[in-house]
C-alpha cells in the first residue's frame, strides 16, 4: 500500500520562534516515523508579516507592489528553512521550497494573487527520495518561466490557501491547518464562554462563518477547499487533541438549526442622509468605492420621503478613512444632506445551512437580542446566516444571549452518528502509540479535481 500523503499547515503562532519550531519539527518527525509522505506548509514566524509591512511603511507611504511581494515573501522563507533546519537536527531528511519552487503559479495581482495552477513534480520527486518537504506559504510565482516570473503572494492569511491547494494537487489524504485553536467553535470562545468545539462542520456554514469574521481559516481556503472536495482538519498545535473536520455535511439537512455564533469588530457604518431619491444614485455611490478596491458589506436603503432617503452601509474599519475620502466630493456633488460615519459598531450572526426554510430564526434572533437589552441597527439575510450590525460594546451580551437562544453550548445529538465511523475523525493518537488513523484508506479524496482559483 502506498503511504498516505499528509498535508500539514502551520500557522504562524505555531512557529513563532525557535522553541515552537523545534515543537513543530518533533510532531513532523512523529508523523513521518509513521510512514506518512509529508508536504508541510508555513506562514511567517509570529506577526513577522505584521512587521515587514511597518517596515515598507516607514520606508515609503506606498510601496511598489512588486517589491512589497517580494519582502513579505522573505516571511515564509525564513519559516520554511527553520523548519527544515530543525528537522536535519532531529535527523529527519527535509528539503524547504518557496512557493515558486514548489510549482505554485498564480496570476499577477501583487497582494492578493489567485493561484492559477499547480506542479507538484519537484515536491513529488524530494518526496520520493524520502525527503520531507517544507513549502513556504502565501505565495506562488506570476509565470512559471523564469524570465517573466515575479514573486506574489496570496493575500493575508494565504498559507491556507497554499495548504489546501497543495492538498487538492497532491491527492492528500489528508489536510491538517494547526493552529492555536482546538478547532471550530459554536462561537469564539474569548467572547463566549460556553461555546462548544464542533466535531464536524460543513464547507457551506465554515465559509459563513469566516466570512462573517471566525478568524481560524481563510475565506479563500475554505472554497478551495469546497470546489476540490478536500477535507480539511482543523486542529490544535500546543496540545494532542481531536480537531474539527470541515467536509461535506450530510446530515446538514436533518440537523436544521444554527450551528454557530460569528462576529466581527472590523466594521464601520456609513451613513448618508437625505440622499435625492433617483436612478443612479447609488452606482454614483458605489461605483467609486469600488473602483478604490474598498468592500461594501450591508446595505440599507429605506424608502424615500419627499425626494429623498437615507442610505446607510458597512466598510472594513480600517478603509473607513478611504471611504470618506472617496465619497466626500460626491456628497458634495450630488447634494446629499451630509454623511455621518460610526466605527464603533460590530456584527454579530447566526449561522446555520437550512435556516431559509425554516420560519422563526429571525424572530427568535431579534426576541434574544431584545431580551438582552441590544438595539439592532441593521440587518441582512443570505440562505444561511442572519447578520445585525450592533453596538461594538454590546457585543458579549448579545452573543451570549444567541448561543443561549439557540442552545448551542449542548451537544447535537447527530454529531456522535456523524464523525464515529469516520477515520478522518479519530483523534490523532501518534503519541499514544494506539492505531494509526491514517493506515484507513481515504474514499473521500479520490475524486479530488485538480485545483482552481477559489471562486
Ligand atoms: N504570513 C501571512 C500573513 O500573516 C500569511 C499567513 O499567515 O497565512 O498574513
Ligand atoms: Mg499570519
Amino acid at each position: 500500500m502506498p503511504h498516505p500523503l499528509v498535508v500539514m499547515k502551520f500557522g504562524g503562532s505555531s512557529v513563532a520562534n525557535a522553541d515552537r519550531i523545534r515543537r513543530v519539527a518533533r510532531r513532523i518527525a512523529r508523523a513521518r516515523a509513521d510512514g506518512a509522505d509529508l508536504c508541510i506548509v508555513v506562514s511567517a514566524m509570529g506577526d513577522t508579516t505584521d512587521e515587514l509591512l511597518a517596515l515598507a511603511a516607514a520606508i515609503t507611504e506606498e510601496p511598489d507592489p512588486r517589491e512589497l511581494d517580494v519582502l513579505l515573501a522573505t516571511g515564509e522563507h525564513q519559516s520554511a528553512t527553520l523548519v527544515s533546519m530543525a528537522l536535519h537536527a532531529l535527523g529527519v531528511a527535509a528539503i524547504s521550497l518557496t512557493g515558486a519552487q514548489a510549482g505554485i503559479t498564480t496570476d499577477g495581482t501583487y497582494g492578493r494573487a489567485r493561484i492559477a495552477g499547480i506542479d507538484p513534480a519537484r515536491i513529488r520527486a524530494e518526496m520520493a527520495a524520502g525527503r520531507v518537504v517544507i513549502v513556504a506559504g502565501f505565495q506562488g510565482t506570476s509565470a512559471a518561466a523564469m524570465e517573466l516570473a515575479e514573486t506574489t503572494t496570496l493575500g493575508r492569511g494565504g498559507s491556507d490557501t497554499t495548504a489546501v491547494a497543495l492538498a487538492a494537487a497532491l491527492r492528500a489524504d489528508r489536510c491538517q491547518i494547526y493552529t492555536d485553536v482546538k478547532g471550530i467553535y459554536t462561537a469564539d470562545p474569548r467572547v463566549v464562554p460556553d461555546a462548544r468545539q464542533l466535531p464536524v462542520i460543513g464547507y457551506e456554514e465554515m465559509l459563513e462563518l469566516a466570512h462573517q469574521g471566525a478568524q481560524v481559516m481563510q475565506v479563500r481556503a475554505v472554497e478551495l477547499g469546497w470546489v476540490n472536495n478536500v477535507v480539511i482538519e482543523v486542529l490544535s498545535s500546543f496540545e494532542d487533541a481531536p480537531g474539527t473536520l470541515i467536509r461535506e455535511d450530510p446530515l446538514v439537512e436533518q440537523r436544521n438549526k444554527v450551528r454557530g455564533i460569528a462576529h466581527d469588530r472590523n466594521v464601520a457604518k456609513v451613513t448618508l442622509v437625505a440622499v435625492p431619491d433617483r436612478p443612479g444614485v447609488a452606482r454614483a455611490v458605489f461605483a467609486p468605492l469600488a473602483e478604490q478596491g474598498i468592500s461594501v458589506d450591508m446595505i440599507v436603503q429605506n424608502v424615500g420621503h419627499g425626494g429623498a432617503t437615507d442610505m446607510s452601509f458597512t466598510v472594513p474599519r480600517g478603509e473607513l478613512a478611504k471611504a470618506k475620502r472617496v465619497l466626500e466630493p460626491i456628497v458634495r456633488e450630488l447634494g446629499f444632506r451630509e454623511m455621518t460615519t460610526d466605527a464603533s459598531i460590530a456584527k454579530v450572526s447566526i449561522i446555520g445551512a437550512g435556516l431559509h426554510n425554516a420560519p422563526g430564526y429571525a424572530a427568535r434572533m431579534f426576541g434574544a437580542l431584545a431580551d438582552a437589552g441590544v438595539n439592532i441597527e441593521m440587518i441582512s439575510t443570505s440562505e444561511v446566516r442572519i447578520t445585525c450590525t450592533i453596538a461594538e460594546d454590546q457585543l458579549e451580551a448579545a452573543a451570549t444571549a444567541l448561543h443561549a437562544a439557540f442552545a448551542l453550548a449542548v451537544p447535537d445529538q447527530i454529531d456522535t452518528g456523524v464523525t464515529t465511523p469516520d477515520p478522518l475523525a479519530v483523534p490523532d493518537q501518534l503519541d499514544t502509540g494506539v492505531a494509526d488513523p491514517l493506515a484507513v484508506p481515504d474514499q473521500l479524496d479520490t475524486d479530488v479535481a485538480t485545483p482552481e482559483p477559489a471562486g
